[in-house]
């Protein structure tokens, strides 16, 4: 059994970024919605004058023309070729219109999502006088006294030996707490939700139990 969903031979480029949301639609009647220029997807089902395509930026199935279609090589999409692919809109993109990350050893390198989609999943930051404010109330550690995170609990030296950051609630727009820099990081990859927490933990449980019954 594979746990992929689609196979990569099947992957396509809708250069028009326009189809018909699902089977119940009357394509050719109704006029097709729009879900973006140079969209990726993957071929469900061929049909003629029209096909079934996965649109990964949409999750869902749009009947799409099939002259919109044409096959694309994922694999020739990375992290640094130019056009690229977002991870969030996956579409594909000129390299100019994703934000700059940072420079490693092999030179710079843009963020894994387009400018839009970026702008649009991380919302407002906290101002820096909001952040000082939220240290002075809470009591938050000076640069060198020693602290503990609540998370990760590392004992650390504050601002040497560990980075200490001021943790926001993003939709209340409101600091949180204190925490270090790794794990204030980690619930944003785990997208400060506690969905995303919890089936990682599920995850993890399940491996675990798995091993016992082995
Ligand atoms: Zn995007
Ligand atoms: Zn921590």
């Amino acid at each position: 059994m594979s746990l992929s969903m689609y196979r990569k031979d099947a992957c396509v480029l809708i250069s028009s970024g326009q189809g018909w949301p699902d089977a119940n639609s009357r394509p050719g009647v109704s006029p097709p919605v729009d879900f973006g220029e140079m969209s990726i997807g993957y071929l469900v089902r061929r049909g003629n004058p029209r096909s079934t395509v996965f649109v990964i930026g949409k999750r869902s199935n749009y009947l799409v023309n099939n002259t919109d279609i044409e096959p694309f090589d994922p694999n020739s999409s990375g992290p640094r070729t130019d056009p690229k692919i977002c991870l969030s809109c996956h579409r594909l993109k000129p390299l100019s219109e994703y934000p700059r990350n940072q420079n490693n050893r092999a030179g710079p390198i843009t963020r894994p999502r387009c400018q839009q989609c970026y702008a649009a999943e991380s919302g407002p930051s906290l101002s820096e006088r909001a952040k000082r404010e939220f240290r002075q109330a809470v009591g938050a550690p000076d640069k060198g006294d020693c602290w503990q995170c609540p998370i990760c609990e590392k004992v650390s030296i504050a601002d040497v030996t560990a980075s200490i950051v001021v943790d926001h609630d993003q939709e209340r727009r409101r600091p949180r707490g204190i925490l270090c820099d790794s794990c204030n990081t980690g619930l944003g990859r785990f997208k400060n939700g506690e969905d995303h927490l919890q089936r990682a933990i599920d995850y993890l449980r399940n491996y675990e139990a798995n091993q016992a019954e082995a």
